[in-house]
């Protein structure tokens, strides 16, 4: 299980690094995107790759715990960790022995800089289109370009004294960190977005001292 960058190439490890080169079985998402990943890390040895997708991933499992019998298979998704909202859980459940490769998570990059509280939080992945309710402690939200302004608005309008923060294209050349009253709604950039939402207990406006 191997961490790759979310758009920063300097931000693979070098345990990742290793593995990948050394690999001889990858099992990935996009097999032109994780060939396009090993080139730049200066890849020359032939590899196998195994598509690996949320919709195939049953399928693809059987496949993959053969190859597991005699050798080792490095399995990465597209960006980030894989298995946080990318394929790989039932993989992973499935397999005898799983080494974990820790490295860039959006979650966790956003949070660290989001200056909402970290002591506790909540991480839901994409919400779905009917969401009900949100805790009172950070919640971590991945949304698509599409859908940001959209639920970033609904989150506003039911909660007014939310503090929400956007991480937008972590890592990247317009990496922005943008508490979301100093931001207009509607000329939200295209690009990735990471959601953090504080709700107080109190209706405090201001950021939050304790940690
Ligand atoms: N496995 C990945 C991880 O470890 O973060 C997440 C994959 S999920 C399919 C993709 C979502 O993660 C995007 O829609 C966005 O919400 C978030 N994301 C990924 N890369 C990002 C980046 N560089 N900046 C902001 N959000 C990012």
């Amino acid at each position: 299980m191997v961490a790759t960058p979310i758009g920063n190439l300097e931000d693979i490890s070098l345990r990742a690094t290793k593995i990948l080169l050394n690999a001889q079985i990858i099992a990935c998402e996009d097999t032109g995107h994780t060939g396009n990943l090993i080139k730049l890390l200066g890849n020359t040895k032939p590899k196998r790759y195994i598509s690996i997708r949320d919709f195939n991933e049953a399928q693809v499992i059987e496949k993959i715990l053969l190859e597991l019998e005699n050798n080792d298979v490095a399995l990465v998704s597209d960006a980030g960790t894989p298995l946080i909202s990318d394929p790989g859980f039932k993989l992973v459940r499935a397999a005898k022995k799983v080494v974990p490769i820790p490295g860039p998570c959006a979650a966790i990059t956003a949070l660290s800089a989001a200056g909402l509280p970290t002591n506790k939080f909540l991480f839901l992945g994409f919400l779905p289109k009917k969401w009900k309710i949100l805790p009172e402690i950070t919640t971590i939200i991945y949304e698509s370009p599409m859908r940001i302004e959209k639920t970033v608005s609904e989150i506003k309008s039911r909660y007014p004294d939310a503090q929400i923060v956007l991480a937008h294209e972590l890592t990247k050349i317009h990496e922005q960190i943008l508490k979301i009253e100093n931001c207009k709604l509607k000329i939200l950039a295209k690009g990735e977005y990471v959601i953090l939402v504080y709700r107080p207990k109190d209706s405090v406006q201001s950021y939050p001292k304790e940690n």
